[in-house]
């Protein structure tokens, strides 16, 4: 393949960065969250190389647990959003998923059941994200329900925080308070910390953890915070120079002509653009790095292409590694000069880009 744009992944960061989430709360277990094919990473290669220390993972749907479970996957698997329809429970039995019961027809579903051998649920409480979870009021009937249920082994009861990557947003300890307030007296291991409250908020812990982003090295907050530096990039989107070429003053660059030379500028076409799953929307000065040396965007992404400007490297040559994002480009700087996320923009990354493992 002569397309010189790929992704590498390095899995020895992303095993780091699961022992990182894991030292946040000494005695805590921590699903490792590899949704969404481990966010762009490759989640077989992600599970299997997680699998040796990782005491459970979490995923999205039963697909992507099957997915892993064929891949040779035997840890615990966490549905997140749960079953969908009742036909799914032949896969909860069959290939030992553990589903979270998120509404009503979920848990009427997993009472019915009657699976050839008990199973964990996961029972979310709304604390106060209103998008997945049982009413609080309602929650304590919920747990009872699924408590006189024979093929119930063990509940645990979860919530999902709406803001832990603002650590000192007066929300997080309104939803803490509600969990307490409705879930205090009952049984069961807590989960509440996805990474920004691993990372920010120690309150949050509970007995399982759920990191997600912080795997993949980016971290979940805006601003630079203590306990997400030790996090390793895990994610390289690498291209090359295909063209060089030298502008003058007035000279505009791409579609839309929108980036106008003010001086004399020496432009670099990278061969990565947005069908790779670079973001459409980055600015000008999004930084990338050619030769190792940071450089930055210029002009409008377009499909299979972006301009660098090479003004400070003479040298610079068709041919010449660009980095879009990783080590030498974090993808937080890059998403934030892009109006987005990490998470977007390693999920978004195409099918086009290979993907090598080391
Ligand atoms: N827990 C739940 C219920 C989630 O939906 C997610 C991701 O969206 C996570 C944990 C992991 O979140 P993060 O990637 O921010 O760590």
């Amino acid at each position: 393949m002569a397309r010189p744009t790929r992704a590498r992944v390095d899995l020895a960061a992303i095993r780091h960065n699961y022992a990182h989430a894991k030292a946040q709360a000494p005695g805590a277990r921590a699903l490792a969250v590899v949704k969404a094919d481990a966010y762009g990473h490759g989640a077989v290669a992600v599970a299997r190389a997680l699998a040796p220390v990782a005491d459970a993972f979490a995923v999205a749907c039963t697909e992507e647990a099957l997915e892993l479970r064929e891949a040779g996957i035997t840890k615990p698997i966490v549905l997140l959003e749960g079953v969908f329809e009742p036909s799914e429970l032949a896969h909860l039995d069959s290939a030992r998923l553990t589903p979270v019961a998120h509404n009503r027809e979920q848990l009427d579903w997993l009472c019915r059941a009657r699976p050839t051998r008990p199973f964990q649920v996961w029972l979310k409480m709304d604390t106060g994200m209103h998008r997945l979870g049982m009413e609080p009021a309602d929650f304590a009937a919920a747990h009872a329900r699924l408590a006189d249920c024979s093929h119930v082994s063990e509940i645990v009861l979860m919530t999902h925080l709406a803001c832990a990557d603002e650590p000192e947003h007066p929300a997080t300890r309104a939803q803490l308070a509600c969990f307490t307030a409705h879930a205090g007296g009952l049984p069961g291991p807590r989960s509440i910390a996805n990474s920004a409250a691993v990372l920010g908020c120690p309150a949050a812990h509970g007995d399982w953890l759920r990191p997600g982003i912080m795997l993949y090295g980016a971290t979940p907050f805006g601003e630079a915070h203590p306990s997400a530096a030790a996090l390793r990039p895990t994610m390289q989107l690498q291209s090359q120079l295909i063209s060089v070429r030298a502008l003058d003053p007035g000279e505009a660059i791409g579609y839309g002509g929108r980036y106008v030379c003010q001086a004399p500028t020496r432009v670099g076409v990278v061969a990565a653009g947005y069908a790779d799953g670079y973001p459409r929307h980055a600015k000008d000065g999004t930084p990338a790095a050619v030769n190792g040396k940071p450089s930055r965007v210029i002009g409008r992404v377009s499909m299979d292409m972006l301009t660098v400007d090479l003004t400070d490297q003479p040298d610079a040559r068709p041919g010449d590694p660009v980095q879009l994002w990783g080590d030498a480009v974090p993808a937080n700087d890059v998403a934030a000069a892009s109006d987005t996320i990490a998470y977007q923009l390693f999920t978004g990354l195409s099918r086009r880009v290979p993907v090598s493992y080391r």
